[in-house]
């Protein structure tokens, strides 16, 4: 025990852990006490990474990668990543513009670190993958909500967002393809948002981790595409963790403007001084090997997806939206609410989780992890037989609602 007068930072007591890994948890300790537990909260691919990634992993390690590197990463890998961003996108930035980090998630932590002071504030559309306004919190700032709609497919409705404006506006963070909507935005409210972005100022942090992941025809809209002027003022987040099943690797990197990206360098050089060496031979070797992996993870979601979302639009009163990239599907259970298990009233999304797990035996996230409560998320990043036997589950577990 800590002595009676010692406490802990105020900054700790304002955030709350990560729920997605509390709920894994819990499914963790049912499935040890023997229960069958179909896991559908899991927020990683079920492929484990490219055989050719992994040898480059070992290699690194015979061939003495197993020191420090530059703060900001092995500047083979940030040439890499601006190789692949001029292919992709016809982006052109420099290995100085690029920092390399311990995933996509601590690349974020680094950007508001350099970016925020006591009183600034974040635009967070919501449902927001969850990480945001804690991450925010702990860098002093404050994260303003911007609620999206379902009706309108979770897309942005600038109207909306003006009414969250304040001087205080700092930035925005914009991830589409999203976790946990699966929404990919459109070209038009990117440019409405990235116009209004422009004329105010702010820095639009774009979380393209899913990008690889999308469902739609042709290309997937940016903002950058949208509105090329915001160049100066974006900085891009993106990772190997989806895209090449990676998420053990732990990395991930920052695009942006050379004063962000310095600031960032100097917290890395203070707090992780680098992401660990082999891994970022292996990331190497996922960017510039071949690019098959991300189109296999596609093709084996595409059935899921579309199995998932019919056999949730056929519950009554259950609505879901088709998510047009990543891997999760977010119905509307609200009509739920309200009903009675065993004289219990399931009240919100964290009483229905918890009675899908208890009683179906069905691990999700509920969907106020995700600042929505009317919503609960299912990963598919799972067999299409776990999806059959989860949905008959769920289907099952609603119609048992009083
Ligand atoms: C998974 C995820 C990340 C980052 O993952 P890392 O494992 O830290 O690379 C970032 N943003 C979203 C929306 C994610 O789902």
């Amino acid at each position: 025990m800590l002595p009676e007068k010692f406490v802990l930072a105020e900054r700790v007591l304002q955030v709350a852990p990560s729920p997605t890994l509390a709920v894994n948890a819990k499914a963790k300790a049912l499935r040890a006490a023997g229960a069958d537990i179909l896991n559908f909260s899991v927020g990683e691919p079920d492929m484990t990474t490219p055989a050719h990634v992994c040898e480059a992993g070992k290699q690194a390690i015979d061939d003495g990668h197993t020191r420090y590197t530059p703060v900001a990463g092995i500047v083979e890998l940030r040439e890499a990543i601006c190789a692949k961003l001029k292919k992709d996108q016809g982006w052109e930035y420099e290995p100085d513009q690029v920092q390399v980090c311990c995933g996509g998630k601590h690349g974020l932590f680094n950007i508001f670190q350099a970016i925020l002071n006591p009183g600034d504030e974040v635009l967070i559309p919501a449902p927001y993958w969850v990480s945001y306004p804690p991450m925010v919190q702990l860098a002093g700032g404050t994260p303003v909500i911007v609620p999206l709609k379902e009706e309108n497919n979770f897309d942005f409705d600038p109207e909306v967002l003006a009414q969250y404006v304040t001087p205080k506006t700092k930035a925005i963070v914009l991830n589409s393809p999203s976790n946990p909507t699966g929404a990919v935005f459109s070209q038009e409210s990117l440019a409405a948002v990235g116009k209004m972005a422009y004329e105010k100022g702010w820095l639009v942090i774009t979380d393209d981790m899913y990008e690889e992941i999308s469902y739609i025809d042709g290309k997937l809209p940016h903002i950058l595409h949208a509105i090329p002027r915001l160049r100066d003022q974006i900085v891009l987040s993106n990772g190997v963790s989806k895209s090449f099943a990676m998420t053990g690797w732990r990395i991930g990197w920052s695009i942006g403007p050379s004063q962000i990206i310095k600031a960032m360098n100097k917290i890395q050089s203070q707090s992780t001084s680098n992401p660990a060496a082999p891994s970022q031979y292996a990331a190497l070797a996922a960017l510039t090997g071949p690019q098959d992996f991300p189109k296999q993870l596609l093709e084996a979601f595409i059935p899921r997806r579309a199995y998932f979302v019919e056999a949730l639009r056929a519950i009554p009163n259950v609505t879901c939206v088709n998510p047009m990239g990543a891997f999760y599907v977010f119905p509307n259970f609200s009509a739920y609410y309200g009903k009675t298990f065993n004289g219990q009233v399931i009240d919100g999304s964290l009483a229905l989780a918890d009675y899908l797990l208890s009683e179906a035996n069905v691990a999700s996230v509920p969907g106020a992890a995700f600042g929505s409560d009317d919503f609960i998320r299912f990963s598919f990043a799972t067999s299409m037989d776990v999806i059959k036997e989860g949905m008959e589950r769920i289907t099952t577990a609603l119609a048992a609602l009083q």
